[in-house]
């Protein structure tokens, strides 16, 4: 299948409530084009320069996801129009992300990002991390940021019921703590090779990329 035969599939095959990220990293401006034409609006990206990058050359409908490890001082490349981060994983990045979205006058939405690989040792924060964040006075203290959800990758491993262990985990503490923060609705779990199982454990975002566009080529 090709890239908007892809898009087409995926958006007949996933819930309604569930929005698809197609994650573009590395992928040529044509292959986005591509997907947008398909009816695709939401695009994930890792690299920040990357993503300004294409934000700057394709549709301004186009909603940007940075799905990626975040540098502090690459935050002001993206501060005028990134629409969901979600890789925070520590509050120094809150800190500059308010200071950066005031700069542009805007509130920036971001997603937590937990561990909950039993294995890997992949980016994000304690689950008690987050919750002490939650606890703060966050509204008061960083007025132009929005935690809107959590989000969070299983290990990369061929063990279903390890992975599906790891989601299970992430949508319990995201169900407790969005009974006292009503902010949190958004669930960001699932790549290409789990979204499935993410679904069904209750993901309401999957962030998927060579399923879509192919394997990536890192050259
Ligand atoms: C690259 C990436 C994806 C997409 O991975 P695929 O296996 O190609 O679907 C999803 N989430 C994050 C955080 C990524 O870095």
């Amino acid at each position: 299948m090709n890239i908007s035969e892809q898009i087409k599939y995926y958006k007949s095959q996933l819930p309604e409530d569930v929005v698809l990220v197609a994650v573009s990293k590395t992928k040529p401006e044509e292959d986005l084009l591509e997907a947008y034409n398909a009816g695709q609006r939401v695009f994930g990206e890792n690299k920040i320069q990357e993503m300004t990058e294409k934000w700057e050359n394709l549709p301004k409908d186009i909603e940007w996801h940075m799905i990626g490890h975040v540098q502090s001082n690459k935050v002001k490349y993206m501060a005028e129009y990134v629409n969901l981060v979600h890789g925070i994983d520590r509050l120094k990045l809150i800190k500059e992300l308010n200071k950066q979205a005031q700069k542009h006058d805007r509130t920036i939405n971001c997603l937590l990002q937990i561990k909950i690989a039993e294995e890997d040792t992949k980016f994000g924060m304690d689950i008690n991390d987050a919750e002490a964040i939650l606890n703060k006075d966050f509204k008061k203290t960083y007025p132009n940021v929005n935690v809107v959800g959590f989000m969070g990758m299983a290990t990369f491993t061929n063990d279903e019921e390890q992975v599906q262990r790891e989601f299970k985990t992430l949508k319990s503490h995201f169900d407790r703590l969005s009974k006292d923060h009503n902010s949190l609705k958004i669930l960001s779990m699932g790549m290409s090779g789990d979204y499935k199982l993410a679904i069904t454990e209750g993901s309401t975002m999957v962030r998927i990329g060579s399923a879509i566009f192919g394997e990536r080529n890192y050259n």
